[in-house]
């Protein structure tokens, strides 16, 4: 197919900013593109010569295609350099001065799809010494032979600058829209159907489906026609998950049209949509919503990571961005602990303290996404352990229509526990509110962000928000607690102040809202410890009565919770469910506490 083509098809796209009219403009011209150049053309139709997941770049610099629209065109490049500072656009720059130069030459060969796609991925291979030239010399050919509109397109594509807005909605709709009504054949079952209803499947081929309100004429017909018409844009959609190139989606839509889609395969090393969690108030609603028992996990507060296993690894961000070389101890672990000739799984990178081993928000590890230097020495300093929840491949097999828990069996199977390396996600499976509830506080004194709860017999839905993970986290605001008096606890614990009673403020008074004991460490390497904080109570002790002690109101801690309740036992009239303290805030004086008013408030914002 001829470039020029796909040229005035850019021109047309850069016209409209209407998603509709694009969508329009896209299947006409997928409609007429040939099978062998279906690939090619989607993949430049989105400025790209390789796949989004790709790593591999062009790599020119803007002065090396400035110096090829100046050997091209025969201009001075003093020229080209100020109509590129004029315009500030180096494609229109080339449009204009090949412009100029054609008007007394006449074009040689026709450049066709293949050939401009071909040369630009060849620039993208060149590598060492000279490639430089070799680039420069390659761009100025193409150029050489290009018409003005070709040039500046082809200047645009090199950059990596298209500036013409096709968005993968519209793109994916130009699909379903172009192969949709012209492919025979593709529903076996409905065969009698399709033929009852190719007045309406034409009359949606005329219009690109968008009018399909306006087809009530054909009333009867229409339902089946929809009913195709959904099932196809799905098989579109679902192929694109799984390969996220819609290259591959295109040319699979148009030769093997939808049973070609359907049975897309998934390929290691390309990276596929990953599953989207729902959101869940309460834990009641959770189970509602996957059933019980459900599997409940820890909800890490990292990043996912899909890893692809076989003679090498890869990993990839939720966004697909290949970050293999950020992460070495990934690839380590994954060689290392898990057995499988190939897989894909799915997990979370968690950023730790290497002093503490505790977790650290994913503020702390978010910097290592992008680091492109120094890799080794952040890799120690910030290092991350993987949590694997899901499995998507297993040595050849596709594991996405396999029940969760079928999925999560095989996670323990081949993945060992090496905490603080790569390990299964902590869950537990359960339909008790109250483990859930327990399993939670533990979740979060680890310093996760809450649970997931997973229903057992789901498949994995890659690119979907669908109810099969549910994540739960605490809304609640933390609470600045007075501590007013403390227990000795027992056993080993007897030396320790080991729980707390706690206040907030009314007025000028404090008022007691319950007792705290979990949050806090046996040994002082782990965090804030019983210990520590034995010893910072001890000299503010008033007056002891069997093992409580009442405390001078002074220090202030910072306590989390997953509820407050109404209660008659504690004098501020409510009580909190699972509290644990989280730190001392010696940067609050008892008057910042949290006040009885906050309190009330938090527990009407409940309901
Ligand atoms: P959110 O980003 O708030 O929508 O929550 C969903 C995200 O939680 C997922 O995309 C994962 O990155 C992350 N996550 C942490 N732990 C888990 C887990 N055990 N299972 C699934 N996702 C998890």
């Amino acid at each position: 197919m001829k470039y020029s083509e796909l040229a005035e098809v850019y021109e047309k796209l850069e016209g409209t900013t209407k998603r509709l009219e694009k969508t329009k403009i896209l299947s006409a011209l997928l409609k007429k593109t040939p099978a062998d150049d279906v690939e090619e053309m989607v993949l430049l139709l989105q400025g790209r010569i390789y796949p989004a997941w790709d790593e591999r770049e062009i790599g020119v610099a803007s002065k090396t295609i400035a110096k090829a629209i100046s050997i091209a065109s025969g201009s001075d490049l003093k020229d080209v350099n100020k109509e590129w500072k004029k315009t500030g656009d180096l494609g229109l720059v080339a449009e204009n001065l090949v412009r100029k130069k054609k008007q007394s030459t006449l074009s040689s060969s026709e450049l066709t799809v293949r050939k401009v796609f071909s040369n630009v991925r060849k620039l993208a291979e060149e590598v060492g010494a000279g490639s430089v030239d070799r680039k420069l010399q390659g761009i100025a050919e193409l150029l050489t032979s290009a018409k003005p509109i070709e040039a500046k397109y082809i200047a645009r594509t090199i950059l990596q600058d298209l500036r013409v807005g096709v968005g993968s909605g519209a793109l994916r709709d130009a699909i379903v829209w172009a192969y949709f009504p012209i492919v025979k054949g593709l529903f076996p079952e409905l065969a009698d159907e399709e033929k009852k209803c190719k007045k309406a499947l034409k009359a949606y081929s005329a219009d690109g489906i968008k009018n399909i309100e306006s087809y009530d004429a054909i009333e009867a017909d229409e339902k089946v026609a929809r009913e195709i018409y959904n099932r196809f844009a799905d098989a579109v959609q679902q192929a694109y998950d799984l390969t996220t190139d819609f290259a591959v989606v295109a040319k699979t839509a148009k030769t093997k049209g939808m049973k070609g889609l359907e049975n897309v395969e998934i390929r290691i090393g390309t990276p596929i949509k990953v599953m989207l969690a729902l959101k869940t108030d309460t834990i009641e609603e959770g189970f509602e919503t996957v059933g019980v028992p459900a599997d409940v996990e820890f909800k890490f507060d990292g990043f996912r990571v899909q890893i692809h296993k076989d003679k090498d690894v890869n990993v990839f961000t939720r966004r697909l961005e290949n970050v293999t070389s950020q992460f070495p101890e990934i690839v380590e672990y994954v060689k290392k602990y898990v057995k499988a000739r190939s897989c894909i799984l799915d997990a979370e990178a968690v950023g730790f303290d290497p002093k503490t081993k505790h977790y650290l928000p994913f503020q702390h590890i978010s910097q290592r996404i992008k680091r492109k230097y120094d890799i080794e020495r952040i890799a120690k300093e910030l290092p991350v352990e993987v949590n694997v929840f899901d499995i998507i491949e297993y040595n050849g097999k596709n594991m996405i229509r396999e029940p969760f828990r079928k999925r999560r069996e095989l996670i323990e199977k081949i993945v060992s526990k090496e905490e603080r390396k790569i390990l299964p996600a902590r869950a537990i499976v359960t339909g008790k509110e109250s483990e859930v509830k327990e399993f939670f506080a533990l979740s979060k004194e680890k310093g996760n962000e809450g649970v997931m709860i997973k229903k057992l017999d789901a498949p994995y839905k890659p690119g979907a928000r669908v109810g099969h993970m549910l994540k739960y986290k605490s809304t609640m605001e933390n609470l600045d607690l007075v501590i007013t008096g403390a227990e000795w606890g027992e056993g080993k614990r007897a030396t320790w102040l080991s729980s707390y009673d706690i206040a907030c403020k009314k007025g000028g008074e404090f008022v007691e809202i319950g007792k705290v004991s979990t949050g806090l460490k046996e040994k002082p390497s782990e965090g804030l410890s019983f210990g520590e904080m034995t010893k910072i109570l001890k000299p503010l002790i008033i007056s002891e009565e069997g093992k409580h002690v009442k405390i001078k109101k002074h220090v202030v801690i910072e306590v989390a919770y997953e509820e407050i309740q109404k209660s008659p036992t504690y004098a501020s009239g409510f009580a909190l469910r699972f509290p644990r303290v989280l730190r001392i805030r010696d940067d609050k004086g008892i008057s910042d506490a949290s006040t009885l008013k906050m309190v009330e408030k938090l527990y009407e914002s409940q309901k």
